[in-house]
């Protein structure tokens, strides 16, 4: 835990993310994929310390404002930024948080997508996609290129899970599904981290009615 205040990031910066999350938000609650108050999508707004504006914890992600915005360091942990009312991020922020480090990734997004949950059951060794031109949307080739999107056991422990996570992840691969729990996909913004979901979620889809 960080009890000192940050003075690298100003209000602004953490509100503005907060705003671009809201809108990413509402959009995926419109596809079904953030039921209830599932799901978080998160932003590095400081690469040096790691930093990342998540949306915060126990919301309805349909009804985000831009100051439901929590900050977070590289383990999850809440980070306190002058000026920024402090929310609790989700526990599933550790999570975001190894990915942006490990990938390089600038956005990531974690849904409860029921596709993703299905294919992750169906394949619990990963789900194989090749030779569909959607591929084209997550960086893969639409013919001759096998790409597997890996499957990881859930937990509750956000390090044993970001342990797997890093075994598991295939750079040239931008999603993995957890089983029994959703996906989570990244980009190098929040509009590349929003298209690779849903062509991620298309191919999930497209692999379990072609199956
Ligand atoms: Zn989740």
């Amino acid at each position: 835990m960080s009890s000192s205040i940050e003075i690298a990031l100003t209000p602004e910066q953490v509100y503005e993310a907060g705003g671009r999350l809201a809108v990413e938000a509402a959009r995926f609650t419109g596809y079904g994929w953030m039921r209830g108050t599932s799901g978080n999508i998160s932003e590095v707004v400081s690469r040096e310390p790691l930093r990342l504006a998540v949306t915060a914890s126990g919301l309805d992600k349909g009804e985000l404002r831009a100051a439901d915005v929590a900050v977070v360091g590289p383990r999850g942990e809440s980070v306190a930024v002058e000026g920024v009312e402090p929310l609790r991020p989700s526990a599933e922020a550790g999570l975001h948080a190894r990915v942006a480090a490990l990938t390089g990734a600038d956005a990531v997004v974690h849904v409860h997508a029921l596709n993703a949950v299905v294919a992750g059951r169906r394949w619990p060794g990963g789900v194989l996609l090749r030779d569909v031109e959607t591929l084209k949307g997550i960086g893969r080739l639409a013919h001759d290129d096998e790409v597997t999107v890996p499957v990881i056991r859930n937990s509750q422990d956000m390090g044993e899970l970001g342990d797997w996570f890093e075994a598991a992840y295939d750079p040239r691969t931008p999603a993995v599904i957890v089983a029994d729990h959703g996906l989570y996909a990244w980009g190098t913004d929040l509009k590349h981290a929003r298209h690779v979901t849903e062509c991620v979620e298309w191919l999930l889809a497209y692999a379990l009615a072609t199956a």
